[in-house]
């Protein structure tokens, strides 16, 4: 890369980077063929501080700079695209909800666990009938006063919940006063070992993106603490709204992480490949695929660190984190996409790992704000 990192953050790269090539390559093929949660790479990661990476180390974070865990969740993803929406899911939204939004005893009970990597966080937002339209959701959480004293009853379903169905700690939407559109949404913590009437109802059978549950989930009656609440009544849609705009700094990473994976394949495929006598890298057809590959990865990282930077900053970065995750979505499937052709016939078997980048990469493109929502985003943003 050639963007200028510190050398803390150089030495974050390559500790990822290694951890990647010992740990998570080799496993890769079979979290692909299995879709099961790697629990013991979670574990592993848990003691590299990967579980908690923007947070401060007062809630046994790791306390990085978003740079660093963006550079950090792109080596991930190089590995495993399943493995980076854990972790993104994880950290960028369950987390940096609790971060933003909990209070002291939140952060302290909740979020440290999830840092410390003994927890593992998901983000319930979406409904079968509420993707892109938020504030159409239908759960609800009412205020009552039950023999524990002042408690939610929340009622509905969730659908498409990364790590929905492996979570300790959920960070759910609902909406507390139905009438009011998205000011009546509210934001809770979920614990799904200690709340009655929480049910996992399954989970998909997915393209890609294998070894993140995907789960759907029901809520019957569940009654939790009312001191479970994040922030106060009413700021649920809002606060979704700014995870997800850290959110999609991490999705441009995990776009990035498989760009690299496909490139680096069709570099080593290209020059050991012959064909008319000679490597298929002696073609300039080939050549220029592989120029256009790696100018695309570039440009996409300087996306993702310019947005990285501006948050850092405290500026406003909803166009750049909008335009850094739809331009790096659009490569990561474009870019895996020539690293199959590069392949040939055999970027088309399971023999290598570049249609399996290919599956991974197409979910960029939909979640955490679809290309077309974020274009929406990014006009809205121009004709302001
Ligand atoms: C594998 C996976 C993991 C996920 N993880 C999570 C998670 O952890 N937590 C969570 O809450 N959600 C999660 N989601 C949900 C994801 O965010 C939604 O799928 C996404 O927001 C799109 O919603 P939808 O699927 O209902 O599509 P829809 O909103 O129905 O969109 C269908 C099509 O219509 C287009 N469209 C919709 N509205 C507009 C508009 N205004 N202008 C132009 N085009 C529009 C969309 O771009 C899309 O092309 C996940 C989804 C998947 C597939």
């Amino acid at each position: 890369m050639d963007f200028s990192l510190s050398d803390e953050q150089r030495q974050i790269k390559e500790m990822v980077s290694d951890f990647v090539d010992e740990e998570v390559i080799p496993r890769a093929d079979d979290i692909d063929h299995d879709d099961e949660f790697p629990r013991d790479l979670i574990d592993e990661m848990s003691d590299l501080g990967l579980m908690g990476m923007p947070f401060l180390e007062e809630y046994d974070g790791a306390g990085l700079d978003y740079h660093s865990y963006a550079i950090a969740l792109e080596e991930l993803s190089r590995g495993s695209g399943g493995l980076g929406t854990v972790v993104a899911a994880h950290t960028s939204l369950a987390g940096n909800m609790l971060y933003q939004y909990g209070d002291d005893d939140q952060k302290s009970e909740y979020l440290a666990a999830m840092n410390r990597g003994d927890d593992i966080g998901a983000f319930a937002l979406s409904e079968a009938g509420a993707g892109s339209d938020v504030p159409s959701m239908e759960t609800t959480a009412e205020r009552a006063s039950g023999h524990a004293g002042d408690e939610y009853v929340i009622d509905g379903e969730k659908l498409w919940i990364s790590n929905g169905s492996v979570a300790d700690t959920i960070v759910l939407f609902a909406k507390t006063d139905p009438d009011a559109g998205h000011r009546g949404i509210s934001s809770f913590v979920v614990r799904p070992d200690e709340d009655d009437g929480f049910h996992v109802e399954g989970t998909e059978d997915k393209l890609g993106d294998k070894g993140c549950p995907t789960a759907e989930l029901r809520f019957d009656d569940m009654r939790i603490p009312a001191d479970r609440l994040l922030g106060e009544e009413g700021e649920g849609f809002q606060q979704a709204l700014e995870t997800l705009n850290g959110g999609r700094i991490t999705i441009a990473a995990r776009s990035i992480g498989l760009a690299r994976a496909a490139l680096d394949d069709s570099l080593t495929y290209a020059q050991a490949r012959e064909q008319f006598d000679q490597p298929i890298s002696d073609f300039q057809a080939i050549q220029h695929k592989l120029a256009d590959m790696d100018t695309k990865i570039q440009s996409a990282k300087l996306l993702m660190h310019r947005a990285a930077d501006k948050k850092m900053r405290g500026e406003d970065f909803i166009k750049d984190a909008a335009q850094a995750k739809l331009y790096a979505s659009e490569i990561s499937r474009e870019v895996t996409n020539e690293g199959i052709q590069i392949h040939g016939g055999y970027g088309y078997t399971k023999d290598f790992a570049v249609e399996r980048y290919y599956r991974d990469a197409k979910l960029n493109e939909i979640y955490e704000g679809t290309s077309e929502v974020l274009r929406n985003t990014i006009a809205q943003r121009l004709l302001k």
